[in-house]
């Protein structure tokens, strides 16, 4: 059977995410509404702005039911304000932004943008045979992570991918290449006991 995966769409880059999730071969849904939140196997929280993720989780009424979800166990992959937003600790964030506390780590707010807004690299990622193309816009920076989170890649000495059973979450776009190679790790992570048991 196939997977269905959702990507919050209230802002920023989601369209990018259901690409290559349609190309990972499964059922990709926006996320807007907390109905779409129905039968899901996995989360995407796309980059955009945290902040205003944070107002429109709010206003869609997607807070709670998302809180819920992930309380019984939905696996989430964040990408950049996404990985904001899952982290257990927000550094230079606003006071009242929402974060999901799916992840023991801090994060600091555009930590990568203040020295050049965008950049990109290529990364060794764990179990992969060729490096990874990466995309940092005002990137997340961990500047924390507990040692029960797996470290995948690095740059600079700093952790840029992580990976807790399965919760991911990244500092960069992953999906503004046309690797998909991140978001089938995810897929694959979705069959994992843990949550076929949920
Ligand atoms: N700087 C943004 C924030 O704090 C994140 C940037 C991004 O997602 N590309 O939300």
């Amino acid at each position: 059977m196939s997977r269905r995966v959702g990507v919050l769409a209230l802002q920023g880059a989601f369209a990018s995410h259901r690409d290559a999730l349609d190309a990972c071969g499964v059922d990709t849904i926006l996320v807007r509404h907390p109905d779409d939140l129905l039968g899901l196997d996995g989360l995407v929280i796309p980059g955009g702005e945290s902040t205003t993720i944070s107002n429109l989780l709010v206003s869609s009424g997607l807070l709670d039911p998302i809180r819920a979800e992930i309380d019984s166990g939905l696996p989430v992959f964040g990408t950049c304000a996404g990985m904001i937003l899952m982290a257990s600790k927000i550094v230079d964030g606003r006071d009242d932004q929402i974060h999901f506390d799916l992840l023991p780590m801090s994060v600091r707010r555009n930590a990568y943008g203040r020295q050049v807004d965008s950049f990109e690299t290529d990364l060794d990622v764990a179990g992969f045979d060729v490096p990874f193309h990466a995309v940092f816009i005002r990137a997340p920076m961990i500047v924390e992570v507990d040692d029960q989170v797996e470290v995948l890649a690095t740059y600079g000495e700093r952790p840029v991918l992580v990976r807790l059973n399965n919760r991911f979450a990244s500092s960069f776009h992953p999906e503004l290449t046309d690797d998909i190679r991140i978001h089938r790790l995810f897929v694959e992570s979705l069959s994992v006991p843990e949550h076929v048991t949920r």
